[in-house]
């Protein structure tokens, strides 16, 4: 047999191994029956993904990172860094990556889209590791391989980093024909670039009437952003003068974070815009209707942004990692070292990770630095030293010249409550335009460190 076709697992081996893998690619049975059914298409699509992928042979243990994101690419920089041996791979199922953070301001013209948009290739290039163009689809831990679809990858470790995905049901919404229609027409942009040039064209389309923004519950991603988003919104519509007001449905009972400043902002500059509603607990959405319920309320709107709670992006639970106590689908992982419990060759890191700190960019690359640290020593046979990771975020309020405020906070385990809470912050709530600047000059600061060497 050639070394190929020993390599090659026919198509009852791969559903077979499938199955078996320990929490690994979920076949769905009735996709599976159809598939006998489909003898044309099924080996050749079966038999194209269970082959190893082609990839470069590995010149040292292989630490493979999946999801080019704040954390991802920050992993596979610093993993070469930390140790030089390792043979990085990176793998995001985007060709280009176009930054969240900043999106908001983008939508209000305050820079173009060139500043969001970066280069994985450029990435790689500059600190020498591979990156492939694929999906993560499955895991085999037992045999540390990553099912992808550009074939199978071996692993010595595994980073996943896969961000966040939405669950539609939280807000009442388990019919996958109205969450699609939501997805369309209403998108919550806080995943991808779609979603989010998506709502700058309605923003810059809105014509009058009521704008609904939403704010979810539970740990969502970028604490500040909805409220954020809607100065921007409301900055637009004074801008091009429409008549209208943004509808700011928020599920918890008051704004989460630089509530003193956001308040005043929508007092003193949107005043006649921004309608704020804490405490709304969403509970359906009428498409037809064009209205959000609560328990006690129903709110019409002309167009809407519904952005629902989050979770952990689904692949932790398709390859059977998410803790069934976690209501946000996140995995058991150590919460120092960021391990799945019982695998020190599985990492989970970024929005994905279960300790409870902010989602957001800028935690998500300083904990990176530190988990591609914890790895490197792990291979060398040793530990460090915990360290927390630093949430830094800006938020814009006012635009023509952009006006900011920001948070900086660190994190400490709370021994008694065995949980983190928040350490060192410091926090500005009084916006000016050297903030603005400051807030492009952190986010310019840290695609320089994520795609240069
Ligand atoms: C509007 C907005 C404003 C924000 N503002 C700020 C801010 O001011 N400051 C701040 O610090 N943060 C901010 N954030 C938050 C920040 O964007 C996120 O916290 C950060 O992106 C998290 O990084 P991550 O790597 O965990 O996830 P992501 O950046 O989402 O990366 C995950 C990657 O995984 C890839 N992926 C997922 N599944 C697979 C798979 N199966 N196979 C291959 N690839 C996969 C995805 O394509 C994606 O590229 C903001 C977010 C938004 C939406």
């Amino acid at each position: 047999m050639s070394k190929k076709s020993k390599n090659r697992l026919d198509r009852r081996r791969f559903l077979q191994a499938s199955a078996a893998l320990a929490g690994g690619v979920a076949v769905n049975p009735s996709l599976a029956a159809e598939d006998e059914k489909s003898s044309l298409m099924a080996p050749t699509v079966l038999g194209h993904l269970s082959r190893r992928a082609e990839l470069p042979k590995a010149r040292g243990a292989r630490v493979v990172v999946v999801g080019g994101g704040w954390s991802g690419l920050t992993l596979a920089k610093y993993l070469k860094r930390f140790n030089p041996d390792f043979d990085v791979v990176l793998l995001d199922r985007k060709d280009q990556f176009v930054s969240c953070p900043i999106s908001n301001v983008w939508m209000a013209d305050q820079v173009d889209l060139e500043f969001l948009t970066h280069s994985y290739v450029d990435a790689a290039r500059n600190n020498d590791y591979l990156f492939v163009n694929a999906m993560a689809i499955g895991l085999d831990r037992e045999r540390r391989l990553l099912a992808t679809t550009m074939g199978l990858i071996e692993y010595d470790y595994l980073v996943l980093a896969p961000g966040i995905d939405y669950d539609y049901g939280r807000i009442g919404v388990e019919d996958p024909d109205q969450e699609h229609y939501l997805r369309m027409h209403y998108p919550a942009g806080f995943a991808s670039a779609s979603e989010i040039m998506a709502i700058k064209h309605k923003f810059n389309q809105f014509d009058g009437g009521t704008l609904l923004l939403t704010v979810p519950a539970g740990n969502y991603r970028c604490m500040a952003a909805p409220y954020e988003r809607a100065c921007m919104a409301a900055a637009i519509m004074k801008k091009r003068g429409i008549q209208g007001k943004v509808l700011l449905l928020d599920m918890n009972p008051d704004i989460r974070i630089k509530a003193d400043g956001f308040k005043k902002a929508f007092e003193d500059y949107y005043g006649d815009i921004i309608q704020y509603e804490p405490s709304a607990e969403i509970s359906a959405v009428d498409t037809e209707g064009k209205a959000v319920e609560t328990d006690f309320d129903s709110y019409a709107f002309d167009d809407a942004v519904i952005y629902p709670p989050v979770r952990a992006a689904r692949i932790i639970e398709e390859f059977g990692l998410a803790d069934p106590a976690s209501a946000q689908f996140e995995a058991a992982i150590d919460l120092f070292k960021y391990n799945l419990v019982g695998d020190e060759r599985v990492y989970i890191t970024g929005d994905s990770r279960s300790q409870p700190f902010s989602k957001s960019g800028n935690t998500a690359h300083s904990e990176a630095r530190y988990v591609a640290e914890v790895i490197a020593a792990h291979a060398r046979g040793k530990e460090i030293p915990w360290r927390s990771p630093q949430t830094m975020c800006f938020s814009g309020v006012r635009i023509d010249p952009l006006e900011s405020m920001s948070i900086i906070a660190f994190y400490k385990y709370d021994e008694a409550e065995k949980t983190f809470e928040f350490d060192r912050v410091h926090l500005n709530e009084r916006w000016n335009p050297r903030a603005g600047q400051a807030g492009l000059a952190w986010a310019e600061g840290l695609y320089r460190d994520m795609f240069y060497s």
